[in-house]
């Protein structure tokens, strides 16, 4: 709230109005560099995790097309990065796509194969939105600093959840964003290694050193430093692990009480707050409509495609049939859940499943009725 009341002043003016808002900023900055284990020059604030990911991927792809116009990524991407490569394909860029296995994992040797002498840019993400799958990016690290070649790595999942120190992961660029951490929606950073090239998506004034014109969005940049300072303290005090037991918890209370449910996503090399379960023969949105009458929140496939009833391109690519695909449904768990809530889920999810199939049976069974029903059907 200061910063947007009395400490009003424009950062990158030299009236001391300014000063107190450049200080934020600038500890905010030190924050986020320290929890990613890099230098704090290094460290370039953003509006989004969508844009620090536009910035990467285009940024890196930009400053290097002289060296060469071809960018490896994976077919289980976040769309920001995703449609960030269809658009340089649009620019006269090459991209390979690297299919995943059942899991949603790249497999490091293959990407080693698909590496040609034009590639300049590898993009994978860290830990996937969807299913939770945690990637090898250390190992993939390696191999694009064998090659010489800029590696990002889209972080904003897996952020504040499990490590994400730039050394261990030795990657050049690194996307995070606020909101995914309790921050305020509306401002990301992007790590972005000394010495690495990279165009800026924004032509202006000039700040962040050139990287990002525009002027800063202090209070966000400030919210930022402090959800980053509440996620260290909620990681060290064993909140983290606490989620994980409860997740764990969770998954085997629905494994045990629900008939033909598949865990979607590695089971062990995954993120702690993630599930997603594929149940067959019902809709993912039929689900998630019944569990919200129960004020229980969750998700199909991804929050940005849901409300289109095209399957997940995350679970096409990991193979898993569109039968089993539709009836997709993710519980994200976080800081405040308690044991209380998870009971509830357990009580009152097998019922609904329970309820909704024999719906459909019937329906199948009586085609005319079938049809006049076809909707999904809510409450008592
Ligand atoms: C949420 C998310 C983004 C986009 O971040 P915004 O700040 O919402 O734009 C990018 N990548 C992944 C993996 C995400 O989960």
């Amino acid at each position: 709230m200061p910063f947007l009341k009395e400490q009003f002043g424009n950062p990158s003016s030299i009236y001391h109005l300014g000063r107190g808002a450049r200080e934020a900023v600038e500890n905010s900055r030190e924050t986020v560099a320290d929890f990613l284990g890099c230098r704090h020059s290094e460290i370039v604030f953003t509006g989004s995790g969508t844009e620090a990911d536009n910035l990467a991927v285009k940024g890196v792809a930009w400053s290097c097309a002289n060296k060469g116009k071809h960018v490896l990524t994976s077919s289980v991407e976040h769309h920001a990065v995703l449609h960030a490569c269809r658009s340089l394909e649009k620019q006269g860029f090459e991209v390979t796509y690297l299919p995943v296995d059942g899991y949603g994992k790249v497999d490091p040797e293959r990407l080693r194969s698909a590496i040609r002498n034009d590639t300049v840019l590898i993009s994978i993400t860290h830990g996937n939105n969807e299913v939770g799958t945690v990637q090898p990016i250390e190992k993939i690290g390696v191999i694009a600093r064998e090659h010489g070649i800029f590696f990002h790595t889209d972080a904003v999942q897996s952020f504040g959840q499990i490590p994400t120190c730039v050394t261990e992961l030795r990657c050049d660029l690194l996307s995070l964003s606020a909101h995914k951490i309790y921050g305020p929606k509306g401002v990301g950073a992007l790590y972005v290694r000394r010495g690495c090239r990279l165009a800026p998506l924004l032509d202006g004034g000039g700040q962040e050193k050139n990287r990002r014109s525009g002027t800063e969005n202090v209070a966000g940049i400030v919210g930022l430093g402090k959800a980053v300072d509440l996620a260290k303290r909620q990681r060290d005090i064993g909140q983290i692990d606490r989620i994980q037991k409860l997740r764990d918890y969770l998954a085997a209370g629905l494994e045990r009480s629900i008939p033909e449910v598949r865990l979607n996503g590695h089971p062990s090399d995954r993120l702690p707050n993630n599930l997603n379960y594929s149940v067959r023969y019902l809709e993912g949105e039929g689900m998630l409509l019944e569990l919200d009458l129960k004020d229980i929140c969750a998700s199909s496939g991804s929050a940005c495609t849901s409300g289109s009833l095209e399957p997940s391109h995350v679970l096409m690519a990991m193979g898993v049939t569109h039968e089993w695909a539709h009836g997709t449904i993710r519980f994200t768990l976080g800081k405040g859940n308690t044991a209380g809530e998870i009971n509830t889920v357990l009580e009152v999810f097998p019922p609904i499943i329970e309820r909704l199939r024999s719906l459909r049976t019937r329906e199948s069974a009586s085609p005319k009725k079938a049809k006049r029903n076809s909707g999904v059907r809510v409450g008592n």
